[in-house]
């Protein structure tokens, strides 16, 4: 095991803490991967001792070598996959959607930060750092707790969930509010991390994005090894992406898979640099200021756009962004079928929505999408939607019969 710069290709040793090359280049963590095989893994399922019963440590070959006395695990992963006919009917293809709110804290943050605070646990860090738009902060107040580290935090400052803010403060985390957005929390947190030796865990941490692998090979694993032909995911800082192409491609090298699915990135058109970069061919790329509704994906600089780029050129991928509407009008349909998401999350769907009616994805192919958060990571979002724009009061009554036959009447 080791990191390699994704520029230059100099190599670090595993225990290095630093989060980029010094010629800037994003790193890697470059695996030796034994034999492996989808029976191997399978007959890992339902699994009840730490770690392999963790969703990310069971592809322990494709993760970084710790002992297990390192792993700091809640256990994370094991999330379910759906297919619900009403949803594939408003995508206008076969959809299935991987839940990674049913993480320990609600996130598919937890399958990296079970990676990277075992990284900082085994190089013994004495306090850990991200900056956030919330599920990050809270991912790390959790695992840091867990491990006995000091964690601080940076948000930008009103501008997260009060539920993702209660939560982080509920873990017992220092919290450092910054009055800007995302990207200028993340620049005062990579100051942080550079002046003060504090370890990062933003999704600029390779271990982390190690860990986020283990979302797709679930997934395959679940689909029974069948590749589907697309994978729409939601793009902020592009951690995810960065991961899904590094597991496609070990995937395929490690002959758990014979072909690479293609991959789509769905990004909200008031937060889309990716989007507008991937329009002139990855010629030109301009950070914007960010504006959304889904503040998940509220990143105007997204930190792994190199690595991003290169999982949408290995897989002939593409790249989509949809309007805050769009993305409101599909988190109500996930909603409505009873599986709920947050808004960041039904970017993938409104964005297969849009592919299909363009004709990039046709009609018939199967397509996976990442739900990246629970419904409960923002009620307000919800809340606003459903009760300002859509008129869905709760009906309030007098604990009377005429008043609950009145209510009743009105539905029957
Ligand atoms: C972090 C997050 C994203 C964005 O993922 P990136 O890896 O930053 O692109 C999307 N949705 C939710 C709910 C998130 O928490
Ligand atoms: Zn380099």
């Amino acid at each position: 095991m080791k990191l390699r710069c994704i520029e230059c290709g100099r190599e670090y040793p595993p225990e290095d803490t630093r989060t980029g090359c010094d010629c800037g280049g994003l790193l890697e963590v470059e695996l030796e991967i034994p034999p492996v095989s989808r029976e191997m893994f399978d007959a890992r399922l339902g699994m009840l001792d730490h770690p392999l019963r963790s969703g990310v440590w069971r592809y322990r070959e494709l993760m970084p070598a710790f002992p297990d006395d390192a792993i700091v695990s809640k256990p994370e992963g094991n999330t379910n996959l759906y297919h619900d006919q009403r949803l594939s009917d408003f995508a206008g293809t076969e959809v299935w959607f991987k839940h990674e709110g049913e993480n320990p804290t609600g996130s598919f943050k937890d399958r990296g930060m079970t990676v990277g605070v075992s990284h900082a646990r085994w190089t013994g860090a004495t306090m850990v750092a991200c900056a956030s738009t919330g599920n990050t902060s809270a991912s790390v107040a959790a695992y840091a707790a867990t491990a006995g580290i000091p964690s601080v935090v940076f948000i930008p400052e009103g501008k997260i969930s009060a539920a993702k803010l209660g939560q982080t403060i509920a873990y017992g985390t220092t919290i450092i509010q910054v009055r800007g957005d995302f990207d200028a929390a993340m620049r005062m947190v990579r100051e942080a991390t550079s002046r003060y030796g504090i370890y990062l865990l933003n999704s600029l941490n390779p271990f982390r994005l190690e860990g986020q692998k283990s979302i797709v090979l679930e997934s395959l694993q679940q689909l029974r090894w069948q590749v589907p032909d697309w994978i729409v995911i939601p793009g902020g800082n592009l951690g995810n992406t960065s991961a899904l192409g590094k597991a496609l491609r070990e995937a395929v090298a490690a002959g758990l898979i014979d072909e690479m699915p293609r991959i789509a990135v769905s990004q909200a058109a008031g937060a889309a640099p990716f989007y507008r970069a991937w329009q002139t061919g990855f010629e030109a790329y301009e950070p914007v200021a960010a504006e959304t509704i889904a503040s998940a994906i509220r990143i105007g600089d997204p930190v792994n756009y190199t690595k991003a780029r290169r999982a949408i050129l290995d897989t002939e991928g593409t790249v989509t962004a949809v309007d805050d509407d769009a993305i409101m009008a599909a988190k109500a349909m996930v909603d409505r079928v009873g599986i709920g998401c947050e808004p960041a999350s039904a970017a993938g769907l409104a964005g297969i929505r849009r592919l299909v009616t363009e004709g990039v994805i046709q009609p018939g192919e199967r397509v996976l999408t990442y739900l990246t958060g629970h419904l409960l990571k923002d009620t307000e979002a919800s809340a606003d939607y459903y009760i300002t724009r859509g008129g869905a009061y709760p009906t309030v009554i007098d604990p009377t019969l005429e008043a609950l036959d009145r209510a009743i009447a009105d539905l029957l």
